[in-house]
């Protein structure tokens, strides 16, 4: 095994991701080294690098929590994995396992939880320390970089989707038809959901017709509220917002149905103002969604597996980094953009 390797390191916030050598990390009792096979650029890790959240991460510190690759070696204790198997290391790094949340398959809310590539090192590196206990395990079949974007994107957004509690046959609205967005229209579609789709992007509205969005409507087209209200009868059942952009948070709201769930997922930085007559008189429920738990993680990659979803995607080296989070940044992004570690 070479002693050293390749990884991108955000050092100060902010600026851009130096290209470094780190030593191969050894894994401690009760932990795993992962050797990257491939991992997706999310929105999450440009709010990472800029710091954009109340909660800093520590510096210097590897992004990237879409990473899949090989167990390649096992810390003293672990019995959950074996060597060889293909894993996958999420923004769920770790969890306590004993506290009410926990308890109740709400691992995602616990306390203790660690995250990856922020409060721990994640996947734009050649190797990983996974916690065994939270890896997601990629069915056979699932190649890794297929994999990569169903293990933040997928499971983020087929999660938010159950959180609305529509049902087969209800409008949803998917707000934002990017990396998250791109999938959550294939999970709405797999669950018998009618989806609209809302971007700013036209080409990103094309692709979502592709894939199976039966409207569509430019963010930026004046009332575009009224608009999908009208078209769907009333408003959708079910509104996910996935857009880096607070507008986008204010509109899907109106875009609610009487007695809809709107379920928050995107993470720009800032406050939601509830207009709170309607809110109130329309009984309409405001809810935040984190990722998924592992339970979450499995059926999503199971949906992937079986073909019925399938992340389009973009492959780079991990020495493009830098030029693609700027691209992710500007909206250049088609879906996912994911670092192919196969010839580094
Ligand atoms: P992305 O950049 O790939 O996609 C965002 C999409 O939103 C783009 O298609 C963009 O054109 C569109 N958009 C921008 N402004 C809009 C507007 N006003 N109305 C509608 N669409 C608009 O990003 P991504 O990787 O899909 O991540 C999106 C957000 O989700 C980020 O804030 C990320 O941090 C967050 N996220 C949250 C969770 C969670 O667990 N809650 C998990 C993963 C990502
Ligand atoms: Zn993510
Ligand atoms: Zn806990």
């Amino acid at each position: 095994m070479a002693l050293k390797m390749q990884v991108a390191v955000v050092e100060r916030l902010g600026k851009k991701l130096v290209l470094q050598e780190w030593d191969i990390p050894t894994p401690g009792p009760g932990q795993i080294l992962v050797k990257t096979e491939a991992c997706g650029v999310c929105h999450t890790d440009l709010h990472a690098a800029r710091g954009d959240w109340p909660i800093k991460p520590h510096l210097p510190f590897i992004p990237g929590h879409e990473g899949i690759g090989i167990v390649v070696a096992l810390g003293a204790g672990v019995t959950s994995v074996t060597e060889g198997e293909r894993v996958g290391v999420p923004w769920l790094y770790s969890a306590c396992g004993h506290c009410e949340y926990c308890l109740s398959a709400w691992e995602t809310v616990c306390a203790k939880a660690e995250f990856g590539g922020y409060t721990k090192n994640g996947g734009f590196a050649e190797y990983i320390i996974a916690d065994p206990d939270y890896v997601a395990h990629i069915p056979p079949g699932l190649g890794p970089r297929e994999a990569a974007p169903i293990i933040c994107a997928g499971v983020t957004t087929y999660k938010g989707i159950k959180e609305m509690e529509a049902r087969p046959g209800d409008w949803i609205v998917i707000s934002g038809a990017g990396g998250l967005g791109h999938l959550a229209i294939q999970y709405a579609r797999v669950m018998g959901l009618k989806v609209c789709a809302v971007d700013i992007d036209d080409g990103k509205l094309e692709h979502a017709r592709q894939l199976g969005a039966e409207l569509k409507f430019n963010a930026s087209q004046p009332d575009v509220g009224d608009a999908v209200r009208r078209a769907t009868d009333g408003g959708a059942h079910g509104v996910l917002i996935t857009a880096a952009s607070l507008p986008a948070f204010c509109q899907g709201l109106s875009m609610t149905r009487k007695r809809g769930t709107c379920v928050l997922v995107g993470l720009p930085s800032g406050e939601l103002p509830l207009p709170l007559f309607n809110v109130v008189a329309d009984c309409i429920t405001v809810r935040g969604s984190f990722v998924g738990t592992r339970k979450d993680m499995a059926e999503a990659l199971a949906f992937a597996a079986e073909g019925k979803v399938k992340a389009d995607i973009e492959l780079q080296k991990l020495s493009s980094i830098n030029d693609v989070l700027d691209r992710l940044e500007s909206g250049n992004v088609a879906s996912r953009v994911v670092i192919d570690f196969s010839d580094t």
